[in-house]
C-alpha cells in the first residue's frame, strides 16, 4: 500500500513519518517547494521534540520520501491522507479553499481507485463536497472512496500523541476503505473507533470546542475567586479528583490559543447555527476566552498603574510550552496591547522567538528579543509570565529580584507559589489567587 500525505505542516510532517514509522511506505507531498526541500534534507520547518529522529531514521530507512510534485505523487498513491491548513473565514467558519484545491488535483490524477482520507479539521459534511468535487472534475469513471481520520495530537506532544494515540477515529461509508484504514492502523487495533463520516468530523469538532468551554470554565471560576478568599488552584484540584470532571484542562490562566481551539470553536458555532441549532454556550465559551487578556491588562496597570515608558519583560511567546507555534497566542493581544500603552518590552521565548520577530520585529526604542530570561527581566520594572515553560518553572528568582528595576511579576500561567515568591521579596500577581 503506497501512502501520500498531502501538506507537511505541524499535522502532516507527523503523520508522514508516523506512518513511516509504523512500517508504510509513505510520500509527503506540499506546494510549499522550499519546505520540502528541507525536510527531504532531515530539517525541520517547525520545532517539535522527537520529530527530526522520527523523520530522520525514517529518511534513512527509505520508506518515507518528500516531493512537491502533487500530481506525481498522487498518481502513485493508493491512499491519500489530506493535511492542508483549514484557517479560520471571515465570518468564523473554516476557509475551506485548500481542501477544494487539493480535491481537485486528485481528481485530475485519478488513474486507479483510491481512498481519499480527511486528516484536517473539516466541517461536517465537508466529505459530500470532496466527493462531489472529485466526481465534477475526475476524467474518468474510476472509483473512489472517502474517508475521515480526524488527528488529535497536540503540539510539543505530537509525536508519542501520534505513536500512541488514546483513539484513532476513522469514519467510512464502505466496507472497502473501512478495510485499507483498519490496515494502516493494525498496530493500533485496540484503540480504534469505526463510525459514519459525519460522526467522525463532528467527534473532532465536538471535543476541542469541549476542552475550550473546560478552560473557560475554570477561568470563569478563577473570576470568583478573585473576588472571595478562594483559591482557583484548589478548586481546580478539588474539582478534578472527581473521576467524572478530571484534572485536565482545568488550568486557569491567559485563555486558549494555537492553531486549532479558537478556530474550530468558532467553526463549530458556524456549523451548529448555519443549520438552525442553538450555539450559544460555545458562544460564550468564545466570549470569556476573548475577555482573558482585557483582564490581564487590567492586572497589569493595578501593579505598574501608568504603563507608557515602563520597561515590561514578557516570558513565553509562544502559545504553550514545547512548541515555536504562535498563532493565537495570547501573547500577541498582550504585546499589542502593551505598545499601544506606550511599554517597552523586553521579550523572551526559548523557541518561538523567530515567529514573533516576523509579526513584531525588533526595533531599537520599543521591541527588543533577549537571548536569556535574565537578560530580559534587567531592569524591567514588572515581569510577565505568558507560557509555562519548564526553565520558567526552574528560574532563580533571588537572582531575577537583583536585575529588576522592581520586583513585580504578573504571571498569566500560575506556575509560582505565591506565598514562596512574596518570601523573595516580590510584589506577586496571578489568576484566582490572592
Ligand atoms: P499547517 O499550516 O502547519 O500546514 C498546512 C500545510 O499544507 C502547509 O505546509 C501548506 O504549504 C500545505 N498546503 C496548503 N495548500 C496545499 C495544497 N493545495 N497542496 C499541497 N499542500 C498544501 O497546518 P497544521 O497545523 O498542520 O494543520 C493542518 C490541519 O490539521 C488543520 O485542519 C488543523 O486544524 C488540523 N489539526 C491541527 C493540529 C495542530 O496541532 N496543528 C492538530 C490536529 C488537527
Amino acid at each position: 500500500m503506497k501512502i501520500a500525505v498531502i501538506g507537511t505542516g505541524y499535522v502532516g510532517l507527523v503523520t508522514a513519518a508516523g506512518l513511516a514509522e509504523f512500517g508504510h511506505a509513505v510520500v509527503g507531498a506540499d506546494k510549499a517547494a522550499d519546505k520540502i526541500e528541507r525536510i527531504a534534507r532531515g530539517e525541520l520547518p517547525i520545532y517539535e521534540p522527537g520529530l527530526e529522529e522520527l523523520l530522520k531514521s525514517n529518511l534513512k530507512r527509505g520508506n518515507l520520501t518528500f516531493s512537491e510534485d502533487l500530481d506525481k505523487t498522487i498518481r502513485a498513491s493508493d491512499v491519500i491522507f489530506v493535511c492542508v491548513g483549514t484557517p479560520q473565514g471571515e465570518d468564523g467558519s473554516a476557509d475551506m479553499s485548500q481542501i477544494e484545491e487539493v480535491s481537485r488535483q486528485i481528481a485530475e490524477n485519478l488513474n486507479g481507485y483510491k481512498v481519499v482520507v480527511e486528516k484536517s479539521t473539516v466541517p461536517v459534511k465537508t466529505s459530500s463536497w470532496i466527493k462531489r468535487t472529485i466526481t465534477l472534475y475526475k476524467k474518468s469513471d474510476i472509483h473512489f472512496d472517502i474517508a475521515s481520520n480526524p488527528e488529535f495530537l497536540r503540539e510539543g506532544s505530537a509525536v508519542p500523541d501520534f505513536l500512541r494515540p488514546d483513539r484513532i477515529i476513522i469514519g467510512v461509508e464502505t466496507e472497502r476503505a473501512r478495510d485499507i484504514l483498519v490496515k494502516i492502523y493494525e498496530n493500533a487495533k485496540d484503540r480504534l473507533l469505526i463510525t459514519n463520516i459525519d460522526t467522525a468530523e463532528l467527534i473532532k469538532h465536538a471535543s476541542n470546542s469541549f476542552l475550550a468551554m473546560k478552560i473557560s470554565y475554570i477561568n470563569l471560576m478563577a473570576n470568583l475567586c478573585e473576588k472571595t478568599e478562594a483559591d482557583i488552584e484548589q478548586v481546580a484540584k478539588g474539582m478534578g479528583l472527581d473521576p467524572r470532571i478530571g484534572n485536565l484542562f482545568l488550568k486557569a490562566g491567559l485563555g486558549f490559543g494555537g492553531s486549532c481551539f479558537p478556530k474550530d470553536l468558532k467553526a463549530l458555532i458556524k456549523i451548529g447555527e448555519d443549520l438552525g441549532v442553538d450555539m450559544s454556550l460555545l458562544k460564550e465559551t468564545d466570549r470569556i476566552n476573548a475577555e482573558r487578556s482585557k483582564l490581564f491588562l487590567e492586572k497589569i496597570k493595578k501593579a505598574l498603574w501608568i504603563l507608557k515608558d515602563k520597561k515590561i519583560a514578557i516570558l513565553g511567546l509562544a502559545f504553550k510550552p514545547d512548541t515555536d507555534d504562535i498563532r493565537e497566542a495570547p501573547s500577541i493581544k498582550l504585546i499589542a496591547n502593551l505598545l499601544n500603552e506606550g511599554a517597552v518590552l523586553r521579550l523572551y521565548d526559548p523557541k518561538a522567538q523567530n515567529n514573533m520577530k516576523e509579526l513584531y520585529p525588533e526595533d531599537k526604542t520599543r521591541i527588543q528579543y533577549c537571548r536569556t530570561p535574565y537578560k530580559a527581566a534587567n531592569g524591567a520594572n514588572a515581569l510577565l509570565l505568558c507560557t509555562e515553560w519548564k526553565e520558567f518553572i526552574d528560574l532563580d528568582l533571588k537572582k531575577v529580584k537583583n536585575l529588576m528595576d522592581n520586583p513585580i511579576i504578573v504571571d498569566g500561567r500560575n506556575i509560582f507559589n505565591p506565598a514562596e515568591v512574596r518570601k523573595i521579596g516580590f510584589e506577586y500577581y496571578s489568576i484566582g489567587r490572592n
